[in-house]
C-alpha cells in the first residue's frame, strides 16, 4: 500500500490554500449539480487515511461511500489491477471476452447466499445493476410492476430516481420517471408509531396488503430492498420484515431482488447483509465494495431467472471492464485473507459503545444503530417528539471535517451522521475519530 502515515495530522486551516485553488478551479469547470461533501481535495490515500494537497491528513469514516472497503490502495487490488493493466485494458467482453470477467462471476456464485446454482452478470455502477436487475425480473416473469421500499435509495439514472424515494437531490426536476413503480412502507424502527419490536411484522403486513390490493401480486416482477437501507439513513429494518416480504414473493412467483451495493461486501460483519435473518435473495446487486475503488457492478443469481433475457439483451460497452475485475479479484481476496467480515464486527464492537455513551450525554442523540462497519447516529431536536434536527447533524458534520475527519451525513430528514469506515483502518485512528466526534458533540 502508497506509504501515507497512519496518523492524523492538521497543518494549515481546512480546506487549505491548495484545497482553495482547486475549488476554484472546479467551480469555473465542473457542473454545479455534482457536489462534494467537503472541499478538500486528495492527493493520496491508504488504510484509513486520505492525505490532501495541502498536505493534511484526515482519519477516513466514509471510505468513499462504502467502497475502500479492503482500503484505498490495498496491495493486492494494485497488483492484480497493474498486472491487467499490462496486459490489455479493454477488448469488451461482448466480442472477446477474457477470464477475469468469468473469475469474478465464479466468485459472486461461491460468496453470495444459497446453495442454488447461480449466474453473474457484470456492469460498471450500481444503478446500472439495479436497472438490470430489473430487466432480467421483467423477462423472467413477463410482469412489469416493481416493487420498493420507503427511504430507499437505488440509484440516479431515470429508472433508478423512480425506484428511489426522497425527491431532495436524487429527483426534484429530473421527471418524467418510468412507470409501474410502486413504493410500500417499510420497518423503520425507531420511527415506527407501535414501537420498534413491532416494526417488522406490522409494516410486512401493510406492504403485503397494498401489493395485493393496489397492484395484485400475479402483476409484480419484483420487489427490490435494501437488507440495511443506506441513503434512507441506516435503517435495519425491524426484524422480520425481510423475511415476510420474500416468503411473499416465493408464494407469488415475485423475483425478490436484495439490493446489496453498499451493505454487502463484509460492511455489515457478514458477506452480505441479507444472512443476519438468513435471506436468501432470488437476485442480488453489489457495486461499491466489491473492487477496492474500480468501477465495478454486478447482477448475481438464481441460474434459471438470470438466463432468462435473450443473448445481446444485457451487457454494454464497459461493463466487466478487465482492470475492474482485476481489482475486484484482489479485493476479494484480501476480504478472505484478512477475514474482513470479523473485522467489521470488531469495529462495531469498538464503535458502538462509545457512540451509546455519547448517546447518554447529549440528548440530541435520539438513536444509535447499525451492524458492523455501518454505523449511525440519528440526531432529533427532541426525543419525544423525533422532530429531525438537520441543522445540528450539519454542524456537526463540519466539526468533525475542521478537525480532520471524514463523515458523511445522510437520511430522508438529512439528520443521519453515519459511519463507513475502511475494514482495514487500525484501532488507534478508529478510537482518535471518536475522539473528535465526542469534541464535536460538546462544540454544537
Ligand atoms: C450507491 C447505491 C446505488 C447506486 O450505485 P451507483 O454506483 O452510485 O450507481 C444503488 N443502491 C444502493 C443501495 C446504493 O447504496
Amino acid at each position: 500500500m502508497t506509504a501515507v502515515p497512519q496518523e492524523r495530522r492538521v497543518i494549515t486551516a481546512i480546506p487549505g490554500p491548495k484545497s482553495q485553488e482547486l475549488q476554484a478551479r472546479r467551480n469555473a469547470a465542473v457542473a454545479a449539480g455534482v457536489g462534494s461533501v467537503m472541499p478538500v481535495f486528495a492527493a493520496r490515500a491508504a488504510g484509513g487515511i486520505v492525505e490532501d494537497v495541502d498536505g493534511n491528513r484526515l482519519i477516513d469514516f466514509g471510505a468513499g461511500i462504502a467502497v475502500t472497503t479492503v482500503g484505498v490502495s490495498a496491495e493486492a487490488v494494485v497488483r492484480h489491477a497493474t498486472a491487467q493493466l499490462a496486459d490489455f485494458t479493454h477488448t469488451c467482453f461482448m466480442v472477446t471476452p477474457y477470464e477475469g470477467y468469468v473469475a469474478v462471476a465464479e466468485q459472486l456464485a461461491e460468496l453470495t447466499p444459497g446453495d442454488h446454482a447461480k449466474k453473474s452478470a457484470l456492469f460498471n455502477s450500481g444503478a446500472e445493476a439495479v436497472e438490470n436487475a430489473v430487466k432480467i425480473a421483467r423477462s423472467y416473469t413477463k410482469r412489469q410492476a416493481v416493487v420498493v421500499v420507503d427511504h430507499g435509495y437505488h440509484g440516479r439514472t431515470n429508472l433508478t430516481m423512480a425506484l428511489t424515494s426522497k425527491n431532495m437531490p436524487y429527483k426534484n426536476g429530473f421527471g418524467p420517471f418510468a412507470p409501474e413503480v410502486y413504493r410500500v412502507p417499510v420497518a423503520y424502527p425507531y420511527r415506527w408509531a407501535t414501537g420498534p419490536d413491532n416494526s417488522g411484522p406490522e409494516a410486512a403486513r401493510q406492504a403485503i396488503e397494498q401489493i395485493t390490493k393496489q397492484i395484485g401480486p400475479e402483476n409484480v416482477a419484483a420487489i427490490i430492498v435494501e437488507p440495511v437501507l443506506g441513503e434512507g439513513g441506516f435503517i435495519a429494518p425491524g426484524k422480520g420484515y425481510l423475511p415476510a416480504l420474500r416468503d411473499f414473493a416465493t408464494e407469488h412467483g415475485i423475483v425478490f431482488v436484495a439490493d446489496e451495493i453498499q451493505s454487502g461486501f463484509c460492511r455489515t460483519g457478514q458477506w452480505f447483509a441479507c444472512e443476519d435473518e438468513n435471506i436468501v435473495p432470488d437476485l442480488i446487486t453489489t457495486a461499491k465494495g466489491i473492487a477496492g475503488g474500480l468501477p465495478l457492478a454486478a447482477v448475481t443469481g438464481r441460474a434459471e431467472i438470470m438466463d432468462a433475457a435473450h443473448s445481446g439483451g444485457l451487457g454494454g460497452t464497459y461493463g466487466g471492464n478487465p482492470v475492474a475485475c482485476a481489482a475486484a479479484l484482489g479485493a476479494i481476496e484480501t476480504m478472505k485473507e484478512l477475514d474482513l467480515p470479523a473485522r467489521a464486527r470488531h469495529i462495531e464492537s469498538i464503535m458502538k459503545p462509545r457512540l451509546a455513551a455519547l448517546a447518554e450525554k447529549y440528548d440530541v442523540i435520539g438513536d444509535v444503530r447499525g451492524r458492523g462497519a455501518m454505523l449511525a447516529l440519528e440526531l432529533v431536536k427532541d426525543r419525544a417528539t423525533k422532530e429531525p434536527a438537520p441543522e445540528a447533524t450539519a454542524a456537526l458534520a463540519k466539526a468533525c471535517h475542521t478537525a480532520g475527519l471524514i463523515v458523511l451525513t445522510t437520511g430522508t430528514y438529512n439528520n443521519v451522521v453515519r459511519f463507513l469506515p475502511p475494514l482495514v483502518i487500525g484501532d488507534d485512528l478508529l478510537n482518535e475519530g471518536l475522539d473528535i466526534l465526542e469534541q464535536a458533540f460538546s462544540e454544537i
